[in-house]
């Protein structure tokens, strides 16, 4: 059976470089976007690597993530590896944050990859096999400064201590995995077009701790193949 990977935000920019990695892996790929047209577009450049399904999904609908699961469920679809992509980056000065932004920037960036894990993660625990890879950022280390706009740098903090919290969770001793990961600056939208990074080169790191074997790191941040500080 080939291993099935979700990945949230699959429509663009770092997203869609790991569906086509993971494609590459030998995974089939459920690639999701919150815009069906965006979701089909990217599908379009990518079915030819690879078995691809493609799914609406808003990471901060909880309706949305459900019903992601269930139609999977429905056609016999088990999630082997979800990859926690979709982001927001809001680039507000603290002071003047609107609460609206603020509040979106949490909900996407952190509550969205909780609801996730609570759709994808207790029937990886069932089966003991999982791989989760939440995409964070050097801008949510506290050990590299917090770098970046404050809502943002708060939002991938919070998204490592949920890694750590979910690892906790998780225990020891069993085949499912949970990692934290910055892709470094990558031109995307969001990194800017002056990124030294390409978005191949933001994912192989992503796709390294999707596709880890057996007794890997888990509850940990990476960046590349190196080990950062929270
Ligand atoms: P991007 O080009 O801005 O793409 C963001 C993706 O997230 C898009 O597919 C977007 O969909 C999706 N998204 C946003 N809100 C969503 C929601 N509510 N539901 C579902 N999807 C949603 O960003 P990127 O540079 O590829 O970043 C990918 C990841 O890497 C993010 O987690 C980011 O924080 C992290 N990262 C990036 C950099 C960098 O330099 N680029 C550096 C460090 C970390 P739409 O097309 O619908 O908006």
């Amino acid at each position: 059976m080939i291993p099935t990977a979700l990945v949230t935000g699959g429509n663009r920019g770092i997203g869609v470089e790991i569906c086509r990695q993971l494609l590459e892996r030998g995974h089939r790929v459920v690639l999701t976007a919150r815009d069906p047209a965006a979701a089909e577009r990217a599908a379009g450049h990518l079915e030819a690597h690879g078995p691809l399904l493609t799914q609406v999904l808003d990471v901060t609908d909880p309706a949305s993530v459900t019903a992601s699961r269930e139609r999977l469920r429905s056609e016999g679809v088990d999630v082997d590896v979800l990859v926690n992509n979709a982001a927001i980056y809001p680039r507000d000065a603290l002071l003047e944050q609107p609460l609206d932004a603020w509040e979106r920037t949490l909900r996407t960036n952190v509550t969205g990859p909780l609801l996730l894990c609570q759709a994808f993660l207790p029937a990886m625990l069932e089966r003991d096999h999982g791989r989760i890879v939440n995409v964070s950022s050097g801008s949510g280390s506290f050990g590299e400064g917090l770098y970046g706009p404050a809502a943002y740098c708060v939002s991938k903090a919070a998204l490592n201590a949920l890694t750590v919290k979910l690892a906790e969770q998780i225990g020891e001793g069993t085949d499912v995995l949970v990692n934290a990961v910055c892709p470094g600056w990558v031109a995307t939208d969001m990194g800017g077009a002056e990124a030294p990074r390409t978005p191949a080169e933001g994912a192989r790191g992503i796709v390294r701790l999707a596709t880890l074997p057996r007794g890997g790191p888990t509850g940990r941040f990476f960046r590349d193949e190196h080990e950062i500080p929270w």
